[in-house]
């Protein structure tokens, strides 16, 4: 038997009869394409056909038209990977498989962002380096099908106890390590975070715990959005990545001589992934709407600056309880939001934090508290800056890195790119309840 014909023969006997193999495109939404699981091991030799036009795809399934983007003809191959496989808990029958994108003569398509997180693993590698990162993720249902109540509330948990518990053990049963999960601030409002792992596994289970969370909420008759606002004048959902460093078995953000322990080699990566923000946020923050969340006070982490947990600095440091540092010391960026995809950001982030190792960056004096309040002279002082306030300008800050055209390359930077400025055009003059309903069903 190969390889993938023992997959087929488990997942048979638990009762799958379908895979979803699915991918996420440059605007950050998941696109599948499902097949009989009978056909799993000639899927996984050959892949099955998509069109490369998913590449100039829009959040509203539109398509932004540009030279060498979005073509109507030609196929690429989604090959499932069986390292990942996983049966859907929450329903039954099915399992899921994320993709890597080939083209027909099998030869790796550089618009694929899963081979890109590939690539800048391998790249860390290379320098005998690991990186360990998780996403948190937060979601809103319709408030009023759950109750409201206060944020954070322990009464929430009277509405939504047997909700959360689905979820836990959906996500459990798919090997899913579930850190935290309660509600979150707003009514309706909850979050998940999940235990750190490579950098691959780590974008995987972000979309595995998303679907997860769609299809519980389904089965409570419940609508999920991971929207960055779900209401005009609500905080919104955050998508934070928390990141590691690691030679061997070292956490290189817990065994040196720099700020908290940093080594110089951690202290370096993360000036390299603070330098790169403003360009990042483009990558993270891919939706108009991603401003309308990204606001000072709010705990997205609006501002360039860093701080030992500091939840108004867009990377907030992170040393955990007494004892805990060796395997919990790691930096959270908090600016981006669940519209990003999650694979192009993994990969960004670790390119943009390479590049600071390369130069042997050092990280700027910490700020503890809320730049908001910060004036002017103090701001210069520390160095710190307002994160883009519109995709817009983030995408200028993009255009501009050549730290992540060089990462991605000239085929996915270029996509990226036009997805971006579409996204901006179709916005363009909505005000902001209308932009907000827009992609509140999207994400
Ligand atoms: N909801 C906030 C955001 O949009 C984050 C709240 C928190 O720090 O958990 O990023
Ligand atoms: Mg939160």
């Amino acid at each position: 038997m190969s390889g993938a014909e023992r997959v087929v023969a488990r997942l048979s006997g638990e009762g799958v009869r379908a895979v979803a193999v699915s991918f996420v495109d440059n605007a950050g939404i998941s696109r599948v394409k499902a097949v009989p699981l009978g056909r799993l091991p000639d899927v996984a030799l050959r892949g099955v056909g998509a069109s490369p036009a998913f590449d100039a795809f829009l959040a509203d399934d539109s398509m932004a038209s540009a030279d060498g983007y979005g073509s109507r003809s030609g196929d690429l191959r989604l090959v499932p990977d069986l390292n990942r496989i996983t049966r859907l808990a929450a329903q039954p029958g099915w399992a899921w498989a994320p993709a890597d994108r080939f083209g027909q003569e099998g030869e790796p398509y550089p618009g694929c962002h899963r081979l890109f997180v590939g690539r800048m693993t391998r790249a860390a590698a290379d320098r005998g380096l690991s990186l360990r990162m998780g996403f948190e993720t937060e979601w809103t249902v319709e408030s009023d099908r759950l109750g409201d109540g206060p944020a954070y509330g322990l009464a929430r948990l009277a509405d939504s106890g047997a909700y959360l518990l689905d979820v836990l053990d959906a996500l459990t049963a798919q090997g899913v390590e579930v850190l935290q999960i309660h509600p979150e601030y707003e009514p309706g409002q909850f979050e998940v975070s999940t235990a750190a792992e490579d950098p691959l596994g780590a974008a995987d289970t972000a979309v595995l715990v998303r679907h997860t969370v769609r299809a519980v909420s389904r089965a409570h008759g419940l609508r999920a959005s991971f929207a960055p606002l779900t209401t005009p004048s609500g905080v919104g959902n955050g998508g934070h990545v928390h990141l590691s460093l690691w030679r061997e078995a070292e956490n290189l953000l817990y065994v040196g001589e720099g700020p908290y322990g940093m080594t110089a080699e951690g202290e370096a990566f993360l000036a390299g992934v603070l330098r790169s923000l403003p360009a990042l946020t483009a990558v993270g923050c891919p939706t108009p709407v991603s401003y309308l969340r990204l606001e000072p006070s709010v705990w997205a982490g609006a501002y360039r600056c860093w701080g030992l947990e500091n939840r108004e600095a867009a990377l907030r440091f992170i040393t955990g309880a007494a004892g805990e540092g060796g395997t919990c010391a790691n930096a959270e960026v908090k600016c981006f939001d669940q519209a990003a995809n999650p694979y192009l950001l993994v990969g960004s982030l670790i390119a943009a934090g390479l590049a600071g190792l390369d130069e042997t960056l050092r990280l700027p004096a910490e700020y503890g508290d809320d730049p908001a309040r910060a004036d002017a002279d103090e701001l210069a002082r520390y160095g710190i800056e307002r994160l883009p306030d519109s995709l817009l300008e983030a995408v200028r800050h993009l255009e501009e890195s050549a730290v992540l055209r060089k990462a991605m390359g000239d085929h996915l930077f270029g996509a990226v790119l036009t997805v971006r400025r579409a996204e901006h055009r179709l916005f363009a003059g909505r005000a902001r309840a209308e932009a907000v309903e827009a992609v509140r069903w999207r994400y």
